[in-house]
């Protein structure tokens, strides 16, 4: 990656505006649940404290759309913010006007400010071109380290950028990138990925992306029945997504023409209805009508668990299965295993496979973990990322 990063950049004394991601899970008493993308921007906010700098920290939070509510404050981050820095976080209810501008020239070098949430202004979403102006005033030097948000096109992610001199990456998301680099530029081979989940929409361009960069691709969840529906089976009552059957069958075409293996789920958990209160049947092949696919089978965890074994580099994004009940999460929690018993790289793309990942207590053993699904997924559909494209070249 060729863009400065914040090893490239003077930051004693100079107000830096830093984009994290902060979009961390809350309870019902406003208390964050799960920390890790708080931790995950430490080594960056470390560094530029201790270089001297005067920080700015932006995020956002849920999805507020453009309207202030203490439902999705801040405040509560600022606050767990400061117990791990063990330093004062000052928290600023307001972004823009007298209120933050006093704030900010309060600081002193190597203190730092969070600014209350990003999204409670329209602005924001629509990258608009004066709020973008108006948020770069606030400081002589820009740097993003929010990769969870670094597919969005928005004020604090692309917008700001191009008023400011210099702009450049934190630590995260340097390490997120070379990581996803490697894998698409590197792989120790076999390159395995795997791609599970719901929704063809979201991944077909993914897997069709993969298929020219690794040598097998493992598909489970609830989009292998339209994949196996293409391929001639009985899918019962499984989930079908017949809006997307076209682009299914064009990426196993791509996938015949490149003499790549795309490998389906040959058994299956099946429940009569969508839950977890009923009979489990093992099905193999043809799921008979009355039936639904709701994880996939011991067959197929073997064969999955095989080509993990095999492989020297593994990439993973969605469930295998309706993981959420227990009766259909064996799938899932199955290919996390065996993914931190391979001694390669492995990567877990974001989302329910980190929540699956997490649960099985299993997150040391990976090589990374991504903060940014969605981020991760445009990456890997080879499309470019409009927060790393706005960061300053490198000469
Ligand atoms: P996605 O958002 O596309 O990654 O899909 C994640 C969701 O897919 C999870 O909530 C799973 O419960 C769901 N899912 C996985 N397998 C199935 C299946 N066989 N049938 C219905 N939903 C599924």
């Amino acid at each position: 990656m060729n863009k400065l990063t914040i090893e490239d950049l003077e930051l004693k004394g100079r107000r830096v505006f830093l984009r994290v991601d902060f979009n961390v899970p809350l309870d019902q008493n406003r208390q964050v649940t799960d920390d890790n993308r708080i931790i995950a921007a430490i080594p960056t906010i470390q560094y530029l404290l201790d270089h001297g700098a005067r920080l700015i920290l932006i995020s956002h939070l849920g999805r507020p759309k453009g309207t202030p509510s203490e439902e999705y404050s801040l405040r509560p981050v600022a606050e767990r913010l400061e117990q791990i820095l063990k330093k004062k976080v000052v928290f600023s209810p307001a972004v823009l006007g007298p209120v933050a501008e006093t704030a900010i020239d309060c600081l002193s070098d190597g203190d730092c400010l969070l600014m209350e949430n990003i999204r409670f202004f329209p602005e924001e979403e629509k990258n608009d071109t004066q709020f973008s102006k108006d948020l770069a005033s606030l400081a002589d030097v820009y740097v993003n380290d929010a990769f969870g948000a670094v597919h969005r096109a928005h004020a604090s992610t692309v917008g700001v950028a191009q008023y400011f001199d210099q702009a450049a990456c934190g630590y995260l998301i340097k390490k997120e990138l070379e990581f996803l680099g490697t894998i698409t530029e590197k792989p120790t081979r076999p390159f395995c990925a795997i791609i599970g989940g719901a929704k063809v929409k979201d991944k077909i361009q993914v897997i069709s992306n993969l298929l020219d960069k690794a040598d097998t691709v493992l598909i489970g969840g609830g989009m292998a029945y339209t994949f196996l529906k293409v391929q001639g089976y009985q899918i019962g009552d499984s989930i079908l997504d017949e809006e997307h059957i076209s682009l299914v069958e064009e990426t196993l075409k791509k996938a015949e023409t490149l003499k790549k293996s795309i490998l389906l789920p040959n058994d299956h958990l099946t429940a009569a209805s969508f839950s977890n209160e009923i009979e489990v049947r093992t099905v193999a092949g043809d799921i008979p009508s009355g039936l639904l696919g709701m994880d996939i089978g011991p067959q197929t965890v073997d064969t999955y668990c095989n080509e993990i074994a095999k492989a020297g580099t593994v990439f993973w994004n969605g469930p295998m299965g309706v993981f959420e009940m227990s009766n259909f999460s064996a799938g899932t929690f199955e290919i996390a295993r065996a993914m931190a018993a391979n001694g390669g790289t492995t990567i877990v793309g974001g989302g329910d496979s980190v929540a699956a990942v997490n649960k099985a207590n299993l997150a040391a053993k990976m090589s990374h973990i991504s903060t940014g699904g969605g981020a991760s997924l445009k990456f890997l559909e080879g499309k470019p990322l409009p927060g790393i494209a706005a960061l300053t070249e490198r000469n």
